[in-house]
């Protein structure tokens, strides 16, 4: 489903850093892959180059078959494709519950109004907050917001589901809402590729670990692995800290 060879990404401003340096990874169909590690070890910029919110320098990166870094694909179908979840919503301010998880039906999708209002009624159903579907963003709770923000994700049929620390920004009691919705994702057998801290969630859905540092995949193993016998230094090190 997913195939990284050999990605590189530089940034030059506002000073040269080498965000990934040779990463390659598999993520088979149906898979929910977690990605842990510190600050600044490029998770995000891994997540952000498979649907080339970042462009890597170097390397190979296919999607469903489709080649992500050629300049000639349509990057808007790869997007299409491929739904992303930040940590920080990142909702229509001025559009309602509703124009947000419809908008991008009817704009890119090119779906009917009334289908469009039809299935997102039925994905803010899904993720516990129809009721709210006439509110703005700015009305609703951190979960709340995230919530939708999976709903607008959804809405596009994605076939890959990308969630950049999607629990980090909320207070504490509204993690377990957002986690709840991933997991029935995750066993409805959506492909899942999720940058958390939550190991709790890593344990229990991921069916792969992925350990990052200094722009590297250093390990990679069944959660089980991680959380009983990690291998390298790093990986003990980094658990050490979070668990
Ligand atoms: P965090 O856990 O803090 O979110 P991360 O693992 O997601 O960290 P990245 O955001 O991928 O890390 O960053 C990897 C490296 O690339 C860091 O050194 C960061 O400063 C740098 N970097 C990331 N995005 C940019 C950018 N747009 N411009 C310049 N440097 C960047
Ligand atoms: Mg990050």
């Amino acid at each position: 489903m997913i195939d990284v060879k050999n990605i590189y990404k530089t940034f030059f401003v506002p000073h040269e850093v080498q965000a990934l340096h040779n990463v390659s990874y598999h993520v088979n169909s149906g898979d929910v892959v977690v990605v842990i590690g510190p600050s600044g070890s490029g998770k995000s910029t891994f997540l952000r180059c498979l649907n080339r919110l970042e462009k890597a320098n170097k390397g190979h990166i296919t999607i469903d078959g489709v080649n992500v870094l050629d300049p000639k694909t349509d990057i808007n179908k790869v997007r299409m494709e491929v739904g992303m979840v930040f940590q920080s919503f990142n909702l229509f301010p001025h559009l309602t519950v509703l124009e947000n998880v419809t908008v991008g039906q009817v704009s890119v999708r090119k779906r009917r109004k009334l289908d469009a209002i039809e299935n997102a009624m039925d994905l803010l159903n899904k993720v516990g907050i129809h009721e709210k579907a006439s509110n703005y963003p700015s009305q609703l709770s951190g979960g709340q917001q995230q919530r939708v923000a999976i709903a607008r994700a959804l809405a596009m049929d994605p076939k890959v589901m990308l969630f950049d620390e999607p629990t980090s920004a909320l207070d504490p009691e509204m993690v377990g809402e957002v986690l709840e919705v991933m997991k029935t994702l995750a066993k409805e057998g959506m492909t899942m590729v999720v940058v958390t801290h939550e190991m709790g969630f890593a344990r229990e859905v991921a069916d792969h670990v992925v350990f990052m540092d200094e722009g590297k995949i250093v390990e990679v193993g069944p959660p089980e692995h991680f959380f009983t016998n990690p291998t390298h230094d790093r990986t003990k090190l980094f658990l050490s800290q979070i668990l």
